[in-house]
């Protein structure tokens, strides 16, 4: 948590203004870092429990127009099955890209327009291939799942395309879980803070591949590490993070109100119906 009173960093001993730094409780102390001089942390080694990350599991990630998930089109999208080859897709949204979101993720107008394929094509192909995996059961796994999930099913509507039942879906989101499992976390909780700690490789930030192989990563690495996760039915975690996720935003909006941050947190999981902000 963040420090609520100044002390000397516990890695470079320079003096830590309160509110500047995280205060750590280690083996029962509390000490105060810089942000940069929180010392690396690495996840306990996975059991050997048997769960639902022996099984099928697929990876999802969409990289967007737009932070506000009703609003943004898609650029690229990616399902990444734990076996065979991923599958991958760059849309030409036809409307110009925000430059703060090609400085994210890389990819421009001139990048759509040379490989981008017309939304419908595309869309229909994403939304076909997810009703297969709702069909069979299989595990859609996604790291801030709401994003990816909201997305397309705005796209979808956008272009006229039949609706995927999420309501069927079984969405499993590391970034919940990872909050659940570790609820004394300090510091940040992006996608390669998180690969870090669990071990996972992520290749290149912020491309959906690679994003998507990782978010299925880091969940199997969850659930080799935490036996009553992984014995979970994949239906009953699905329904125990909407609840997971309902707190956690909670207490985010506690710190937001606290703090005097005009932002509401959106509680709706895994599709989000109202606009953020
Ligand atoms: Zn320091």
């Amino acid at each position: 948590m963040i420090n609520r009173y100044p002390g000397d960093c516990g890695t470079c001993h320079q003096r830590v203004e309160a509110g500047a730094g995280q205060a750590v409780n280690t083996a029962g102390r509390w000490l105060v870092y810089h942000q940069d001089c929180i010392p690396v942390r690495t996840a306990p080694k996975p059991g050997t429990h048997p769960g639902w990350h022996d099984l099928p599991i697929v990876g999802f990630d969409i990289e967007g127009t737009s932070a506000q998930p009703m609003e943004s089109r898609i650029l690229t999208a990616a399902l990444i099955p734990g076996e065979g080859p991923p599958m991958r897709w760059t849309i030409n949204p036809g409307v110009p890209i925000p430059p703060d979101a090609t400085e994210r993720h890389g990819i421009d107008d001139d990048m759509v327009r040379r490989e981008g394929e017309a939304p419908a094509v595309a869309l229909a192909q994403i939304g076909t291939a997810i009703a297969k995996l709702i069909a069979d059961s299989t595990p859609l796994v996604a790291f801030f799942a709401s994003y990816d999930v909201t997305v397309l099913h705005n796209e979808l509507a956008r272009h006229g395309l039949p609706p995927i039942e999420w309501e069927r879906a079984i969405v499993i989101d590391p970034h919940i879980l990872h909050r659940e499992v570790e609820p004394r976390w300090y510091g940040k909780r992006t996608l390669g803070d998180l690969c870090d700690y669990y071990q996972v490789r992520l290749a290149v930030a912020h491309e959906s591949v690679s994003d998507a192989r990782a978010a299925a990563d880091l969940a199997r690495g969850i659930a080799a590490r935490h036996e009553r996760i992984a014995r979970m039915s994949p239906d009953a975690l699905h329904q125990a993070q909407i609840g997971w996720h309902r707190e956690q935003g909670l207490d985010l909006q506690g710190y937001f109100d606290r703090v005097g941050k005009q932002e509401t947190v959106n509680l709706e999981w895994p599709l989000e119906t109202a606009v953020r902000g």
